[in-house]
């Protein structure tokens, strides 16, 4: 064997047989590293541990049979291809073995090869046989000491991939499994496997025990990482100083006063919370999550005003233009009795001298730019945005207030966002009225056209109608824009009496915003639209949403889109339509005819389609976890443990 030691961090293509194509291949699994195909862990394993004499085979029992070649051949098929048959002998008696089209095998198990088979027998010209065992060559000295790769012992079997097969991946694990050095970075080993042995025994365990405690080990080191990481990154921003803030409260409080309604309770006690951070030297980092509707808006704007006060800028980042706009007019409107500077950047417009600006709210346009003063930075929907982005407004260690609607179970944001403080707005202001969720099955579906356009014109309601995007993209790609403008024409011949206007992500600012007025202004009855109005945007005579192919929303989206109705005080409804009749489709968007607060939904997303999809992340591989899994809050509490002793 090479005594050369491999390192996790070795690149894969160090193991012999990865060459560039394989590289290739196993870059789509994103196996980069040594320690990236260690990591790639068997996703179900095959029990051939059960060693057994020919004489004693039973048919359909999978077992092992270690024996002699004593013959092969290739025979051609009746459809004119090539089959093995081979025959095993041990002390007992012979068994035949049937492969398919691995010509190869004739020449490479050739009489007196000494082999392992595992597989099952069944019948074959009325004698038992195996076909297309697992086979494997073992040299002369015989079975005992043999450390067999692929028979005669329990087998991972891993997710199958075009272009590499089970065999080979193996092959490649165990070479690398049999020269690598992997060393232990817990003191207290906490009752789990060492790291070492853990990686060895997830591949090839001697029993399903030892297989399961070494997933329990992996899957807390993932934990354990990301804990480890942001304790990392609150260590360094405690070290980081921050402008201690003078709040004046008897002003803040007028403010409040003057605003056009009370705020809730929670309200107050997360507007406290921002408040005290923004006095203290240490930046601020707080994380707001708050349902739709709740409220984050105006709470965020007390945090500027203060910010104010003390003569810094604040920024406020929101994930899209039609965001930015209404956030614009919102804090003009809040601030109508207030001198205060606000101007507005985004992509193509700007309004307003950003320089001499008091609040400066704009989306992605303004993230490279430089800003003298900043002393308190907003940012709404943070996922939406890169790390890096952010990291270069926050340069000079502004206080940082980041808003979600995303309701992200405790657990998970505790894991994740451990370096933040909590804030959360449990509250919906006024009591809104719960607004009706129907799942309306298709035959229906007729019907509830004739009822949304008799809401319209006998209540002056409002409608939605929500197309999803059709290719899986964070962004709208042109076959969603068209889907939607081939939907919007058949929705025109459907409500002719009724105005209907047309929002995708593709339109320019200015038609988006026109579209958007004209439907804030009542002069549209239907707004057809993609998900861009997801986040945020306020139509309080809205009161019918409707969504198309709702399956393919996670549960926090659709929860975050019904959020769009219900602002204002009449009854609202939201319409569900599906084609996919699947009991976890049904079981998912039950869920959401019955549950009204997003956390509730949130949980329930976390068990049925995993955290990706409660993130709403899928693609950027945020809070994405590879073996463990975000349900196992025992492991979480050990991992979150051991970082905090450290
Ligand atoms: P979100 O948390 O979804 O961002 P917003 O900040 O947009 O919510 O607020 C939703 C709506 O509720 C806005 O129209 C806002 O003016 C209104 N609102 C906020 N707080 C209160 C309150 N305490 N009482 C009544 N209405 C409120
Ligand atoms: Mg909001």
């Amino acid at each position: 064997m090479n005594t050369n030691k491999l390192q996790l961090t070795d690149p894969v293509n160090i193991i012999p047989f990865v060459g560039p194509s394989f590289e290739k291949k196993l870059k789509k699994l994103e196996i980069i590293t040594v320690s990236d195909l260690l990591h790639h862990i068997p996703n179900r394993y095959l029990d051939f541990s059960k060693f057994t004499k020919i004489k004693n085979i039973k048919i359909d029992e999978v077992v092992s049979i270690f024996g002699t070649m004593t013959f092969i051949k290739n025979q051609p098929t009746k459809s004119g291809k090539l089959m093995q048959l081979g025959t095993l002998e041990d002390e007992t008696g012979t068994i035949n073995m049937v492969w398919f089209n691995q010509f190869y095998l004739a020449k490479m198990l050739f009489p007196g090869t000494k082999l392992i088979i595992s597989g099952k027998a069944s019948w074959f010209n009325r004698k038992l046989a195996f076909f297309s065992p697992q086979y494997e060559k073992i040299l002369p000295a015989g079975r005992q000491g043999i450390n067999t790769v692929h028979t005669g012992k329990i087998i991972g079997v891993y997710s199958q991939t075009s272009g590499i097969t089970n065999k080979w991946l193996k092959a490649r694990i165990k070479y690398a499994l049999d020269r690598i050095k992997i060393e232990e970075f817990l003191n207290n080993k906490l009752g789990l496997l060492n790291f070492e042995d853990a990686i060895k025994k997830i591949h090839f365990p001697k029993t399903f025990k030892e297989a399961e405690k070494a997933k329990e080990r992996l899957a807390f080191n993932e934990f354990y990482n990301l804990l480890i990481t942001a304790k990392e990154r609150k260590r360094k921003l405690l070290k980081k100083r921050g402008v201690a803030l003078i709040v004046d409260q008897l002003t803040v409080n007028n403010f409040i006063d003057s605003l056009p309604f009370k705020l809730t309770d929670s309200q107050n006690k997360v507007t406290k919370e921002i408040l005290s951070d923004l006095e203290k030297n240490i930046s601020m980092n707080r994380l707001l999550q708050g349902d739709v509707g709740s409220g984050k808006t105006v709470v965020a704007t007390v945090g500027a005003f203060a910010t104010f006060l003390n003569g810094y800028q604040t920024i406020f980042l929101a994930p899209t233009q039609i965001l930015a706009n209404q956030h614009y007019q919102t804090l003009n409107s809040l601030f109508k009795n207030y001198k205060i500077r606000i101007s507005l950047i985004t992509g193509s417009s700007i309004k307003k001298d950003e320089g001499i600006s008091d609040i400066i709210i704009g989306t992605h346009a303004l993230l490279n730019r430089k800003f003298e003063k900043i002393g308190l930075l907003i940012i709404d929907e943070q996922h939406k945005f890169g790390v890096k982005q952010i990291n270069f407004l926050q340069k000079k260690n502004p206080h940082t207030l980041t808003m979600t609607a995303t309701p992200i179970p405790r657990t998970i944001a505790q894991t994740l966002f451990s370096d933040m403080d909590l804030s959360i707005l449990d509250e919906i202001p006024e009591n809104r009225p719960k607004i009706k969720t129907w799942l309306v099955p298709n035959e229906k579906r007729s019907k509830a056209y004739d009822w949304i356009s008799s809401q319209i014109t006998s209540h002056k309601s409002q409608c939605f109608i929500i197309c999803p995007l059709v290719e899986e993209s964070e962004s709208e790609t042109l076959k969603s824009v068209k889907s939607v403008k081939k939907e919007f024409g058949n929705l025109k011949l459907k409500f002719k009496k009724l105005k209907l206007g047309l929002l995708h992500g593709k339109l320019k600012e200015k038609d988006k915003n026109k579209v958007l007025d004209d439907f804030k202004n009542r002069k549209i009855d239907i707004l057809v639209s993609t998900p861009v109005v997801e986040v945020g945007i306020d139509v309080s005579n809205a009161t019918i949403m409707l969504i198309e192919a709702a399956d393919r929303f996670g549960l926090a989206q659709l929860h975050q889109l019904r959020g769009r109705v219900g602002r204002g005080k009449s009854e609202s409804y939201c319409l569900l339509f599906t084609e996919n009749e699947s009991e976890k489709a049904t079981q998912r968007l039950t869920a959401l005819t019955k549950f009204s607060s997003g956390f509730e939904l949130a949980e329930l997303d976390l068990k049925l389609r995993g955290a990706g999809e409660v993130l709403g992340t899928k693609q950027s591989g945020f809070g994405n976890l590879k073996i463990a899994d975000w349900s196992d809050t025992k492991l979480i509490k050990l991992a979150s443990e051991a970082v905090n002793n450290v």
